[in-house]
């Protein structure tokens, strides 16, 4: 597929989601950070945003609970190109029922080349990056094209 240029702004929105066992993991690793996060807009899964607005008393825009759509929604907003970045700290150690959800989630993240953490180290190293507070020239598919080609090709 041809590609194009997106710019990730300065100012991130960064979507946080956790799962159960994984939430206090995710609690621990915002209120470490805190500070930094604090520059940034937040977005979450239900239960995970009502969390992490506990912990940090910072305002968290909360989609649907993951199991019910939440994961989903999310998704969209990354093909929608309004979320920069995704901290998602799945459960490795246990079935999941909205497993589809999760990895379509994940799946879109890499379809649109947003930077994705899914545990506390590669969090860690995604939030000291210098990238997090600069511009960053993202490639992402060039869907005007794709749809273009598909219009005059099907
Ligand atoms: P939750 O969803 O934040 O509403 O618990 C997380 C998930 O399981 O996707």
């Amino acid at each position: 597929m041809d590609t194009k240029l997106a710019p990730l702004h300065p100012n991130k929105n960064i979507a946080l989601v956790a799962h159960d066992n994984m939430k206090p993991v995710l609690s621990e690793w915002a209120l470490r950070n805190r500070e930094v996060l604090a520059d940034h807009k937040l977005y979450a899964t239900g239960t995970t945003g009502y969390r992490i607005e506990e912990v940090l008393g910072i305002k968290v825009h909360k989609f649907i609970s993951g199991p019910l759509g939440g994961d989903q929604q999310i998704g969209a907003k990354i093909s929608e190109g309004d979320i920069d970045m995704l901290v998602f700290f799945w459960d490795p150690l246990e079935a999941m029922p909205h497993d589809p959800d999760v990895k379509a989630l994940l799946r879109l993240a890499a379809a649109w080349n947003i930077p994705v953490a899914c545990n506390p180290a590669s969090a860690d190293f995604m939030i000291s990056s210098p990238l997090l507070n600069a511009a960053y020239e993202r490639t992402i598919p060039d869907y005007d094209k794709y749809i273009a080609q598909r219009v005059h090709n099907v």
